[in-house]
């Protein structure tokens, strides 16, 4: 049961990922918020006071079905990794619950060639691709399609070793020269409504077991058969030498241009990642984009060194998701921010006149 009756602009998103952020930062803008949950969730979701409401689904995948019940409510879908992780690209685009970003996109960066290309054609580098094991001339990462948080990577030292381990994998899969160095993830916010982007925070992923490997002298693993692993397990926070981010900053605006020759209708807005490995010699290779908010975020819901250079409150990515569609609401651009799948209620269209009923809370005029 609702805890209120939701007369205001609603923000949902499903119960997990970066759920807590999203929802924290749209009650901070003034939003109701609603959390879509698996049973074992719905204590955990109902438990915070900014969660105004909790809505039960057997399974993540469940989700399209729900549709017809939001339809006749003020909805704004956020997205997350859960999205890409439990719904197939197919059901996901078939969605037409008003929906923040660009599902464009998707085909971009669902699609691991086409993702290459944009990324090459932004000027970035990336490391060295295989496509025959035969070719393999230095250590590669197998990476498995599908944001599986590193799950099934494989670390393969040499063309043998390949056919030994390898060669039998049933998925598709990608090899990809193995880049040492660290692993920074830039966690960035494109406003289509200023044309302006920021850097919201960063991290380093801590991930399961190569990040402990390190504890194990070298001469008491020989002899051992260990394999890393790459099972992302948390995050943690990194500040990048300042002299490096003007290239961060620099790789992010390509990628929001050449994304726009590629999508012409609109291209990448809102949240997004780099996800970057950067060698002794400071150079930048990428890993993957993720074309929205990304969990490293979460490590910042009361904001970050770079968030708090930009505002003079705790900015989250996720409150500045809700910060976007609430300036989007306030100067009638809403489907600026929306994706084109997005079907708007007539009744929704007419509360946009009067944006004072929609939401509630700080930079709203009253009615
Ligand atoms: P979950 O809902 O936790 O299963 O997450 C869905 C997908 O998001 C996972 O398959 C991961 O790819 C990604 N993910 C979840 N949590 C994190 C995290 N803390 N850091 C990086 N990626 C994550
Ligand atoms: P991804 O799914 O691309 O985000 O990769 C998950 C993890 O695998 C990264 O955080 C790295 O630890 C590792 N990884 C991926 N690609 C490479 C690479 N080319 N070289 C070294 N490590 C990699």
């Amino acid at each position: 049961m609702p805890k209120t009756q939701p007369q205001l602009f609603t923000i949902a998103t499903l119960g997990s990922h970066s759920a807590l952020q999203i929802l924290k930062g749209a009650k901070d803008e003034g939003f109701h918020t609603l959390a879509v949950v698996t049973p074992q969730n719905e204590r955990l979701y109902s438990s915070f006071a900014f969660v105004d409401e909790v809505e039960v689904i057997p399974e993540y995948s469940h989700f399209p079905k729900l549709e017809p019940k939001l339809a006749g409510r003020k909805i704004i879908l956020v997205p997350h990794g859960s999205f890409v992780a439990y719904l197939s690209l197919r059901e996901h685009k078939a969605m037409t619950t008003p929906y923040f970003g660009n599902k464009a996109v998707l085909d971009l960066e669902a699609d691991r060639m086409k993702q290459r290309d944009w990324l090459l054609r932004a000027g970035l580098k990336m490391p060295r691709q295989f496509t025959q094991a035969s070719d393999i001339d230095r250590p590669v990462i197998v990476k498995l399609y599908g944001a599986l948080g590193g799950k099934g990577y494989l670390f393969v030292k040499n063309a043998d070793d390949f056919s030994t381990r390898a060669a039998k994998l049933k998925q598709q899969y990608i090899m990809q020269e193995y880049i040492i160095g660290v692993p920074v993830y830039i966690h960035y916010f494109y406003s289509p409504l200023t044309g302006k982007l920021e850097i919201m925070s960063m991290d380093r992923r801590y991930e399961s077991n190569v990040d402990s490997l390190g504890r194990i002298p070298s001469a008491d693993q020989e002899g051992w058969d260990l394999q890393p692993s790459y099972v992302v397990i948390g995050n943690q926070p990194i500040s990048l030498r300042e002299s490096l981010l003007a290239e961060a900053f620099h790789m992010g605006e390509a990628v929001v241009r050449v994304s726009r020759e590629l999508c012409p209708e609109r291209g990448l807005f809102g949240a997004f990642c780099l996800e970057t490995i950067v060698t002794p010699e400071a150079e930048f290779f990428l890993m993957e984009i993720s074309a929205r908010i990304v969990a490293g975020t979460n490590l910042f819901i009361d904001g970050s060194p770079y968030s708090y250079l930009n505002y003079d409150e705790p900015m989250s990515t996720g409150r500045r998701i809700a910060r976007e569609i609430k300036n989007a609401l306030l100067s009638n651009s809403l489907e600026m921010v929306l994706d084109q799948s997005s079907k708007l209620p007539e009744f929704y269209l007419a509360d946009l006149e009067s944006p004072g009923v929609a939401i509630s809370g700080p930079g709203v005029p009253a009615n």
